[in-house]
């Protein structure tokens, strides 16, 4: 024996004492929060849909609704993004409740009791209200009875599935199918077509995609409006819940919320309910003649063909006979004299018309000051070819006058009206104009042009422009869908 014997209950103190102590250290260190962790990472995963009204590519890259509001989130949190898109609802809240999964849903989620044991929603940012959607030309059902004997079709996990899975209580002749292979622009497109009778959709996402469904009515609304939220998974950590309710009780205080509802749905205030499906006809049975013009004035300009296309309809809706009192004519509406100076013979001409509305609109733009910069130099330049160069001028000296930015758009925006107060243009170098309709006119081609571009996205390129508001595939599973109900 090494050690002598009067040491031995001295070292059992000691491995004793450590043990304690370790164990209590261990006790006593917290498990971090669901917040913390996020810091700690330096990343917030959210969980989403790929939908027109929540997560999406377009021209510039990510975007969407639900994805520039989580972005603003991620960004007060001071850590990186990373979203992931789940392929249907059961497999959003599955991610949601899985560990090391997302955190957050961010996906135009209705906070409704059937999903308590799978969520804990936030504070609401969006009123939607359920509805029920048909064809047009079929009759209109207008109650719940109207719902028996018709082929449904509803997200598998949705609210809807819920209330349908309810009514049925009252119905049970109610027949409807669920299904996780489509999303809800599938759903519209099945009614669009005929495939199915009827759908069930929040009203928000039918106000997204009303435009590319020209034949998509809504039938009734089935209940009353209901809060979307953001959702975490179930259980006592409060810590992220609390603080995504702060960041949206202060988007919505600060106007971030509405901007972002204006930008994302505004084309439903600015077409209205029936010009949102007049241009999903057009989108089908206009732009598809023209298309190849627009893509070749592109290439000679320099300019993304949708642009032009959406001047194209601002100015005719398409139309190559289109004429106005004001003695401007055809599809991009020029006039004698432009037409003339672009070399164009017969304004009535729809390839011309474009080629020479397309040339006059590049010369405009690269006459602009170097001081304005993309991707203001666009709207500049739209309201130059509306409202001309030397009044847009005007507009933006006034900006300068009061104090705002004459190379932002947005301050520019707020003095075009004044060209039409005596006030105001009485002050100017070249005096009145109809400046609040050039805001209109920047702003539905701006509108027009968003709606273009997410019909044609990067992976549906080189489609033609019928086939592809028809078929939208860029959110479309491949799964083969379930029976339907005959
Ligand atoms: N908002 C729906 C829900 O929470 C899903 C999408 C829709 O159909 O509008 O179930």
């Amino acid at each position: 024996m090494f050690i002598p014997m009067a040491f031995r209950p001295r070292r059992a103190f000691w491995l004793l004492a450590t043990g304690i102590l370790l164990a209590l250290g261990g006790c006593v260190e917290k498990t971090p929060s669901t917040l913390e962790r996020i810091k700690e990472d330096g990343v917030l995963r959210v969980v989403t849909r790929n939908s027109p009204a929540t997560y999406f590519q377009d021209r510039s890259g990510e975007t969407g609704f639900e994805y520039e509001l989580v972005k603003r989130f991620a960004e007060d949190l001071g850590v990186k993004l990373q979203v992931e898109t789940a392929d249907n609802l059961d497999d959003l809240f599955n991610r949601l409740n899985q560990k090391n999964g997302p955190v957050l849903a961010a996906a135009g989620l209705v906070a409704s009791e059937g999903r308590k044991a799978q969520a804990r929603f936030s504070h609401p940012y969006l009123e939607v209200t359920p509805q029920v959607i048909y064809r047009s030309g079929a009759p209109r059902p207008t109650r719940p009875e109207d719902l028996l004997g018709k082929r449904i079709l509803v997200l598998q996990g949705s609210t809807h599935a819920e209330q349908l899975a309810v009514l049925k209580r009252s119905y049970p002749e109610l027949q409807y199918e669920e299904s996780s292979a489509v999303e809800v622009v599938d759903l519209l497109r099945m009614v669009d077509e005929g495939q199915i009778d009827l759908t069930l959709v929040d009203s928000n996402e039918l106000a997204m995609n009303q435009v590319y469904f020209p034949n998509v009515r809504v039938a009734f609304d089935l209940g009353d409006s209901r809060a979307l939220g953001w959702a975490v998974a179930p259980g006592e950590d409060q810590s992220l819940l609390q603080e995504v309710d702060r960041f949206l009780d202060g988007v919505q205080e600060n106007g971030t919320l509405q901007r972002l509802k204006d930008r994302y749905y505004g084309h439903v205030d600015v077409l209205g309910y029936v010009g949102a499906y007049t241009f999903a006809k057009h989108l089908q049975q206009r732009l598809p003649r023209y298309e190849q013009h627009f893509r070749r004035a592109s290439q000679e300009q320099e300019i993304d063909w949708r642009l032009l296309a959406a001047i194209g309809y601002q100015e005719s809706l398409w139309q190559p006979a289109a004429t106005s009192k004001t003695g401007v004519r055809g599809l991009m509406m020029l006039t004698q004299s432009t037409a003339q100076a672009m070399g164009v013979a017969n304004r009535l001409d729809a390839r011309q018309s474009i080629l020479g509305g397309s040339k006059y609109f590049a010369l405009i733009k690269e006459g602009l000051s170097d001081e304005l910069l993309e991707p203001d130099r666009t709207w500049f330049a739209l309201a130059a070819y509306n409202i001309g160069i030397a009044h847009l001028g005007d507009a933006r000296r006034l900006a300068r006058q009061e104090g705002l930015d004459p190379n932002k758009w947005l301050d520019v925006k707020k003095m075009l009206p004044r060209l039409a107060q005596k006030q105001w243009y009485s002050k100017t170098r070249f005096g009145y104009a109809r400046g609040g309709e050039t805001v209109h006119f920047v702003q539905n081609i701006r509108r027009y042009y968003d709606i273009l571009t997410w019909v044609t996205q990067p992976q549906m390129e080189g489609t033609q422009i019928a086939e592809s508001a028809l078929h939208m595939p860029a959110v479309i599973k491949e799964k083969p869908l379930e029976s339907l109900p005959n």
